[in-house]
């Protein structure tokens, strides 16, 4: 009998599980409640502007390997573009001064040591401040681990901080940071180039992974909400779906890849993280004036990134619950104030605008959260979990929700050949 693995939801986790498992030959089903997949990282036409969006801007690092390998292994590469170097305009937009952060190439940080690399008015030693978060105790948040004060923090660490994690910056999981922050900054320049899905992050995560599932054979189904599973002697012997029930056969396993709150009711007892934070999007059909930076940070405003694409100006503001009741227009307007002179259109009307509110962008980035995370593995014998909320090691990220597909692969392929247990070796 051939062994059969479904996959419920097509988020990069569940696609990046898909395509790890179909390339080693395993029949692969994946299951995805929406018409479309992608989840949290995916575009679509947005009738106001008349123009094609992502749910969100996505940065990524060029240290996001994992990502980077996905890309490659699907084709989705030539959709994304890395900056040649690491370079990072910032504006405060409290006394209009603004800055490139340029990290040199190497792992040796010496740029801290040439003013005009680094955040005017700061001094080299401030730099390592979170030297500190790699050595916190596990559990503790960025609060208590470093120093959550002074220029340096308001103008690098916070912001970058808070864009990581998605949570306030002090109430932030130390160890979460730690892991980014070793992998991008301290890794030097050349892991830290910034990555941006300029065609949009369906073309460049989602669209060529679908083909390349499509191409070796894995049955893509949209449309079909898991609802519950049936358990028998410790094993999901049946997935009911809400267009109909799949049994599994002995050898046939699943891999649940939908968000945490999903995952809880389809598993009771099941522990996740149950708290989360917003993101914030605002899209603009306006065009940055030539000579323009593609990324820009800001400080002392509600706009916290400023990417510039062909045709729209788009705004991301991460841990942005307070902004959630804000009536809609009166953000696009308040949005369009301050960014509106940064791309070259000062004094220009509020254009087409969009606001994309994800109320439960990512799991709060907290420790208490963080303690939460299950591993791959269950109590179930064919049964694994995906997700960028499982437990990572890294926040909610594009890198996080890649990896967990990859670790649930990996340990169904370790276990392949015991027929319906991956717990007992896992
Ligand atoms: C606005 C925004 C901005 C972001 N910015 C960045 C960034 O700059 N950099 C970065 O690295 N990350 C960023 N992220 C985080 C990143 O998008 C996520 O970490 C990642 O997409 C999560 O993937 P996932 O597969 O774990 O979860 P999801 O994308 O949530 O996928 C779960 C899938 O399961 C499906 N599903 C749910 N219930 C069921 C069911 N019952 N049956 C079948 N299917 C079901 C859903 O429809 C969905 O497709 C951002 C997220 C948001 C929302």
């Amino acid at each position: 009998m051939t062994e059969t693995i479904h996959i419920v939801g097509a988020g990069l986790a569940g696609l990046s599980a898909a395509v790890a498992l179909s390339e080693s030959g395993t029949r692969v089903v994946l299951h995805e409640a929406a018409k479309a997949a992608g989840g949290r990282c995916r575009s679509y036409r947005d009738a106001a502007l008349g123009l094609d969006i992502d749910n969100g801007n996505h940065l990524l690092l060029s240290g996001n390997h994992a990502a980077m390998g996905y890309l490659r292994r699907t084709g989705g590469l030539g959709a994304v573009s890395v900056a040649p170097d690491a370079s990072f305009d910032f504006v405060d937009l409290r006394n209009g001064e603004s800055w490139r952060l340029r990290p040199n190439a190497g792992r040796l940080p010496w740029w801290v040591l040439v003013p005009s690399r680094r955040v005017p008015g700061t001094r080299a030693a401030e730099y390592l401040a979170p030297l500190s978060l790699l050595k916190a105790d596990p559990g503790a948040s960025i609060g208590e681990a470093m120093a959550c004060e002074g220029p340096l923090w308001e103008k690098l660490w916070r912001p970058i901080l808070v864009a990581i994690l998605n949570t306030e910056a002090e109430a932030g999981a130390a160890g979460l940071a730690a892991r980014v922050l070793r992998e991008t900054l301290g890794a030097g320049g050349t892991a830290c180039r910034p990555m941006v899905a300029t065609g949009g992050l369906s073309a460049a995560f989602v669209d060529p992974a679908l083909a390349r599932l499509r191409a070796q054979g894995a049955e893509i189904r949209f449309g079909t909400r898991l609802r519950a599973l049936q358990i028998e002697e410790g094993r999901v012997a049946a997935a009911l779906f809400a267009d109909g029930e799949i049994a599994l056969g002995r050898e046939d396993r699943i891999v649940l890849a939908v968000p945490p709150w999903v995952a809880a009711e389809i598993l009771p007892g099941l522990s996740v993280p149950t708290e989360h934070r917003a993101i914030v999007n605002a899209h603009f059909a306006a065009e940055a004036a030539p000579g323009r930076p593609p990324i820009l940070g800001i400080v002392g405003g509600v706009a916290e990134w400023l990417f510039a694409y062909p045709g729209r100006l788009s705004v991301t503001i991460s841990a942005a619950d307070r902004l959630l009741d804000m009536p809609r227009e009166d953000l696009a307007a308040a949005i369009w104030r301050e960014i509106a002179p940064l791309a070259g259109r000062g004094g220009s009307p509020l254009p087409p605008w969009q606001i994309v509110r994800e109320k439960r962008a990512t799991f709060a980035a907290t420790p208490a959260m963080d303690a939460l995370r299950p591993g791959a593995a269950t109590h179930l014998a064919n049964l694994v979990l995906a997700g960028d909320w499982t437990a990572t090691g890294l926040p909610a990220t594009i890198e996080g929700a890649i990896r967990s597909g990859m670790a649930a692969a990996s340990l169904l392929q370790r276990n392949s050949g015991a027929p319906g247990d991956v717990v007992a070796r896992a």
